[in-house]
């Protein structure tokens, strides 16, 4: 059941991280039974669907974007979203300022940084992030905010090396947050999935986001 397993997991997180549900490919029914089971936070990859999705439920619910976000797409999920984990460069940060102003919203946004021992185009460097963070365009974003970073460890069995990069992440974390800038409050590493999650949580997580251990594996 959904809700055994969600309650499972919580008591496994001992409140010290937040659960982020990560309903892709699920249709409404299975968000529903979630939602009954007192979930309140819903991870989506792909924003058509995560905007699809979003006027189905009570506006308790927190939507939570970690898959790759296209510039031109930011509008589509810029009125409600709650927390953008895959932002990766000044020009998607821009234009969720941008967005984010016509709602008169400030977003939150986390960086996405890159762990993995993978080919992969998505993520920065730990110098690229430092950058960012210290870039003077940034003054521009009054309407963002950057609340942490996120990051996928590789895909491995192997859970010393797993364990390697969340503990990187977690350090380029707390040596990024002393950065003081009025628009950089860092309060939220995302980190952990299904298969990872307590490791991440043994590493300092403070959002996991997890979708098979919960819901089954995706077709
Ligand atoms: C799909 C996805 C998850 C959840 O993966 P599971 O292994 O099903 O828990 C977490 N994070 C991101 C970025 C994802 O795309």
């Amino acid at each position: 059941m959904i809700a055994d397993r969600i309650r499972l997991i919580e008591s496994e997180l001992q409140n010290k991280a937040k659960l982020i549900a990560v309903t892709k490919t699920k249709p409404v029914e299975v968000l529903r039974e979630a939602y009954d089971a007192g979930c309140r936070r819903f991870g989506e990859n792909k924003v058509q669907e995560m905007a699809d999705k979003q006027p189905q439920f009570p506006a308790d619910v927190e939507w939570h974007l970690i898959g790759h976000l296209q510039t031109n797409k930011v509008k589509y999920i810029a009125s409600f979203v709650t927390l953008i984990h895959s932002t990766d460069s000044l020009k998607l940060l821009q234009e969720v300022n941008k967005q984010a102003v016509k709602h008169n919203r400030i977003i939150d946004c986390l960086l996405q940084i890159y762990i993995a021992d993978e080919e992969t185009k998505f993520g920065l460097s730990a110098d690229e992030a430092e950058a960012l963070l210290n870039a003077p365009e940034l003054n521009d974003l009054p309407n963002v905010r950057i609340a942490g970073l996120m990051g996928l460890a590789t895909h491995t069995d192997d859970e010393s090396q797993i364990r390697r990069e969340f503990r990187g992440l977690k350090q380029l974390y707390d040596k990024l947050g002393q950065i003081h800038r009025p628009m950089i409050h860092f309060q939220e590493l995302s980190m952990g999935m299904s298969g990872d999650y307590r490791v991440a949580l043994e590493e300092g997580s403070t959002l996991v986001r997890v979708g098979s251990a919960i819901f089954g594996s995706r077709s």
